[in-house]
């Protein structure tokens, strides 16, 4: 034997199983990803000032920051980026967009300064093949996705970018898209739709003097059908009638909810939290799913 040959041989021996034990780390990290799933959220936001007022609502918020495993990135799909098509944010540092008029300054004043997650919008890219999602560098973090982090994760540290959502397409479109991005719960992201089950702004009573028959009876229709697992009810709300008309005149904020739904897994259970009606005509029921 000589020299090269000994060291080919005791190279290889030394590698053999050292080349398992990585595979054997991969299969274990492999399966840690696959059933270390991220829950997926739907957080009714409602009034933007909950950001910045200690109430129920934030409070909980404020609670489930803490008790939810911290996410690798949070993809926000908001009520409020409406395009046509479907855009996803990869900038490396979205803005702060405050999208409202008429609240006090201290509201706009409000920063959340999270870093964005250009990778894991080309990995959108990459995994939703219904139609061909376009990388976005205008656009930032809507008050749907900051007014609700805010509260949730205050140190804006976890990296957040945003699925738009087109405006110009089917509840089924956008359910059977949203299908199409579980393998982000399987990689640490957390998936937010954030909008109102029931969202009336023309009906708002912001003294919280009125209740709704139509407002309480389409939520509790909603939650029984979030309940039973039946989503198809969910997605044609539209044939629920007087009352879906009343709840959801237009169904932007209705449509974040469908992408919550749609990465439900047959062993996932839902648990709500927020179940209050707000100002009447806005339901902030949300939910946390897995
Ligand atoms: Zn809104």
């Amino acid at each position: 034997m000589n020299r090269s040959t000994f060291i080919k041989i005791s190279s290889s021996f030394l590698l053999a199983p050292m080349s398992m034990k990585l595979n054997e780390l991969k299969n274990w990290a492999d399966k840690q990803e696959i059933t270390d799933k991220m829950p997926v959220l739907f957080v009714g936001h409602g009034n933007p000032m909950n950001a910045i007022l200690d109430n129920q609502f934030s409070r909980k918020w404020q609670e489930l920051g803490k008790e939810l495993p911290r996410p690798k990135a949070i993809l926000s799909v908001s009520a409020h980026w409406l395009t046509r098509g479907t855009h996803v944010t990869a900038m490396k540092m979205p803005k702060t967009i405050h999208d409202f008029g008429g609240f006090p300054k201290a509201l706009f004043d409000q920063q959340y300064p999270a870093p964005g997650s250009p990778e894991l919008a080309k990995e959108v890219q990459k995994l939703v093949t219904a139609t061909e999602v376009q990388e976005d560098f205008e656009w930032g973090l809507d008050h749907g996705t900051w007014s609700v982090l805010k509260p949730m994760f205050p140190e804006a540290d976890i990296p957040v970018f945003q699925l738009s959502i087109d405006y110009y397409k089917s509840p089924q479109w956008h359910y059977d898209l949203a299908k199409q991005l579980s393998e982000l719960r399987r990689k640490g992201v957390l998936i937010l739709g954030s909008g109102n089950i029931v969202h009336n702004l023309r009906m708002v009573d912001f003294q919280n003097r009125t209740n709704y028959d139509w407002a309480a009876g389409f939520d509790s229709k909603i939650k029984s059908f979030l309940d039973s697992g039946n989503h198809q009810a969910i997605i044609n709300y539209d044939q629920l009638g007087t009352e879906a008309k009343l709840a959801v005149p237009t169904n932007d904020h209705y449509l974040p909810m469908l992408y919550s739904i749609a990465l439900q897994d047959k062993k996932d259970e839902i648990s709500y939290f927020n179940e209050q009606m707000d100002a009447g005509s806005i339901s902030m029921r949300s939910f946390v799913i897995g």
